[in-house]
């Protein structure tokens, strides 16, 4: 299984947050003075291990994962503090001679898009940690990470690379302001959508697994009890048809039919496939983004047009088709002057009333 960054990422910067500290020894092992949980509380040094294999070199490490007690009692401190959860992603935002590369990210079709004036901001991002827990014969369990922009809706993909990359720190380094964000259960929404889709395959991997046990199993039963109800047939067929025996093997036949079904329900649930899901926890993490303030020009319609560079990767944030919500990075102008992606940018001026 691989290990989440963000689990590691955010235990260190809620260690650090809470006046502790930790020096990494080996990758995914580190000692830890762990802060005191109380004002008497004494400061505690202790072995966190992220990766099972870092366990293989200090044996007295505790493992920290998503659902390990560690983890819940940094989360239980966090709170406690008012810090839970929360966090900045430790990235630089550059603000010069951004524009240009910002514009390049973008193909804008018959209109031009002009900048005016660009300023950083934070864009807050939701990271839900699911467990996934396969039950059947066997029980299995998955850790599902679902990232989510919770300004703009969008699933962020390669979130747990960036906090990788620059971690995480519990302040804000610098005082920007912050984009507003959708409900917390518009959110939870988003990421349970998104989990049902990434749960698709590995649930399809396994069911179709347990099919083709369930089959051979059912196969392997059925061959057992014909045989015991094919001898049976013998041992009647060699009786006179008044033999007083035959009323035994008749009720022998019955019982047999009735453990066979017995058994056949027995193996069906016993390669069923439930699977269960679980929210963990939910990091909010702050993004740097630079958003750059605009008009977008076309022959005869113009509108204003904000443009936002993405820091971490590089690149401009797709812009969202105001007819169709669909994200673009394909810009028209439709001549009712809304910015759309090029499907909508020739439709007919719809009129909303019936
Ligand atoms: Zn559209």
């Amino acid at each position: 299984m691989k290990r989440p960054a963000s689990v590691e990422a955010f235990t260190l910067a809620a260690i650090e947050g809470l006046g502790g500290a930790a020096e990494e020894q080996a990758p995914g092992l580190y000692t830890v003075l762990w802060p005191p949980e109380d004002d008497a509380g004494d400061v505690e040094t202790r072995r966190l291990a992220f990766d099972p294999d870092a366990i293989e070199e200090d044996g007295a490490a505790e493992l920290v994962t998503f659902a390990s007690p560690t983890l819940e009692r940094i989360v239980r401190l966090a709170t406690a503090s008012g810090r839970v959860a929360r966090a900045f992603l430790g990235a630089p935002a550059q603000t010069r001679g951004i524009t240009e590369r910002l514009a390049r990210s973008y193909h804008v079709l018959d209109a031009s898009w002009t900048p005016r004036t660009g300023r950083p901001w934070w864009v807050p991002a939701g990271i839900f940690l699911f467990r996934a827990s396969y039950l059947s014969d066997a029980r299995e369990e998955d850790l599902v990470e679902i990232a989510i922009g919770l300004g703009d809706r969008r699933i962020l993909r390669r979130l747990a690379e960036a906090v990788e990359r620059f971690g995480l720190v519990p302040d804000a380094p610098e005082a920007w302001p912050m984009m507003p964000e959708i409900t917390a259960a518009d959110a939870y929404a988003l990421a349970r959508d998104e989990l049902e889709r990434r749960l698709l395959a590995p649930v399809g991997v396994r069911r179709r697994e347990l099919a083709s046990r369930l089959a051979h199993e059912r196969g392997r039963a059925a061959a057992y009890y014909d045989e015991m109800m094919r001898e049976i047939g013998e041992q009647q067929a060699s009786l006179p048809a008044e033999a007083p025996e035959r009323a035994a093997l008749d009720a022998k036949l019955r019982a047999i039919r009735l453990e066979r079904d017995g058994r056949t329900a027995e193996l069906g649930r016993k390669y069923a496939l439930a699977v269960e899901v679980s929210l963990l926890s939910v990091l909010r993490l702050y993004l740097p983004r630079l958003v750059v303030q605009g008009t977008l020009a076309g022959k005869r319609e113009s509108a204003p047009l904000a443009l936002v560079w993405d820091p971490v990767e590089q690149t401009g944030e797709p812009v969202r088709c105001q007819r169709c919500r669909a994200l673009t990075y394909e810009i028209g102008l439709h001549r009712t002057g809304s910015v759309t992606c090029p499907s909508c940018v020739g439709a007919p001026i719809t009129c909303r009333r019936r």
